[in-house]
């Protein structure tokens, strides 16, 4: 088949939604390149990066991730980003109950509007700011359970959750019949 595609070895569409300034870009750099630079700007111009995962059973997943240039500021141009994607991941920062709020509207768009077989992951970031919490872990549970999402919180900074957040998306993958 000419789109690389087999039961063997997924390709998918990955974009990542959410408040500008919840960590979506530096949860990226670390999951592709393994690192952290505090000192990164705030995402200027497309960024496409792509990463491939082998799962247990052997197969393997390669992700090609669509992180936004800021278009989360520009609601209407949000479908042009999230068309065709196989999973959305959402990020709200922690620290955050406003950039919560904005999680939650993005899962309803995808409701409405995205692929129905979307694989969808809800995202509490900066969790090693766990001083500064404003979003209860049980808040981030009960409403991914209730809109049937995977959870997780992750910390781009420590790498804590950041490859069991991608190989979680990649066990929930619809797999193409063999
Ligand atoms: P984006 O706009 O959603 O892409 O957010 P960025 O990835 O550009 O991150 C915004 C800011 O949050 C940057 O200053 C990062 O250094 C910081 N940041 C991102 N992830 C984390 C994290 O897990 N922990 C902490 N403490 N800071 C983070
Ligand atoms: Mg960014």
């Amino acid at each position: 088949n000419g789109g690389g595609q087999d039961a063997k070895n997924l390709r998918v569409k990955l974009v990542l939604l959410g408040d500008s300034g919840v960590g979506k870009s530096c949860i990226v750099l670390r999951f592709v390149r393994g690192q952290f630079d505090p000192t990164s700007k705030v995402t200027v111009g497309a960024s496409f990066l792509s990463q491939t995962i082998a799962l247990q059973d052997s197969t393997t997943v390669k992700f090609e991730i669509w992180d936004t240039a800021g278009q989360e500021r520009y609601a209407a141009l949000a479908p042009l980003y999230y068309r065709g994607a196989a999973v959305a991941v959402i990020v709200y920062d922690i620290t955050s109950p406003e950039s919560f709020s904005k999680a939650q509207y993005w899962v309803k768009e995808l409701q409405k509007h995205g692929s129905p077989d979307i694989v969808m992951a809800l995202v509490g970031n900066k969790a090693d700011l766990h001083e500064k919490r404003e979003v209860a872990v049980q808040d981030g549970m009960d409403y991914s359970e209730k809109n049937g999402m995977f959870f997780i919180e992750t910390s781009a900074k420590t790498a804590d959750n950041i490859n069991e957040l991608f190989e979680e998306i990649a066990k929930r993958l619809p797999r193409p019949p063999i």
